[in-house]
């Protein structure tokens, strides 16, 4: 099992979405483990894009970030890094599939809606940078032998 770090940003949140958004990660058939409903500083956005400091939009990034509050969640499930990853679809919602959440809801590069760690590794960072251990649900979901052999 992978943890997955999600957060739906200030744009999602504003434009309605983050039921829709919620709604295709309970189907696909994660587990949340994690959220919170919370406006970031543009410190905290830093540290957590600190990868993209040097690209031309990294500061507009991180104050588009915490201009508003973002649903900040963890997903788990077996391969949840890829799988959110395909679920989100491109960077550029113009280059991204139907059916992808940034292929169906979204229009802009810069106001791409939401967030999902591409990596493992990454994730585990992120999941640390955004959570407290006490801030973790333990509980096994009822539909957990429906979904895995
Ligand atoms: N971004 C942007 N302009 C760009 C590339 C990225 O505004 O040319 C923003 C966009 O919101 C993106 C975020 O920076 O989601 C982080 O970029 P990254 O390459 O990590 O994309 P992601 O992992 O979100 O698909
Ligand atoms: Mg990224």
């Amino acid at each position: 099992m992978e943890r997955t770090f999600v957060a739906v940003k200030p744009d999602g949140v504003q434009r309605g979405l983050c039921g829709e958004i919620i709604k295709r990660f309970e189907q696909r058939g994660f587990k949340l483990v994690a959220a919170k409903f919370i406006q970031a500083s543009e410190d905290h956005m830093k540290q957590h894009y600190l990868d993209l400091k040097d690209m031309p939009f990294y500061a507009g990034l991180c104050k588009y970030m915490s201009s508003g509050p973002v649903l900040a969640m963890v997903w788990e499930g077996q391969s949840a890094v890829k799988l959110t990853r395909m679920m989100l679809g491109e960077t550029n919602p113009a280059d991204s599939k139907p059916g992808s959440v940034r292929g169906d809801l979204c229009i802009n590069i810069g106001r791409n809606i939401i967030h999902g760690s591409d990596t493992l590794e990454n994730a585990k960072k992120e999941v640390d940078l955004w959570f407290k251990a006490e801030e973790f649900a333990n509980y096994t979901l009822c539909s957990q032998p429906f979904l895995y052999e």
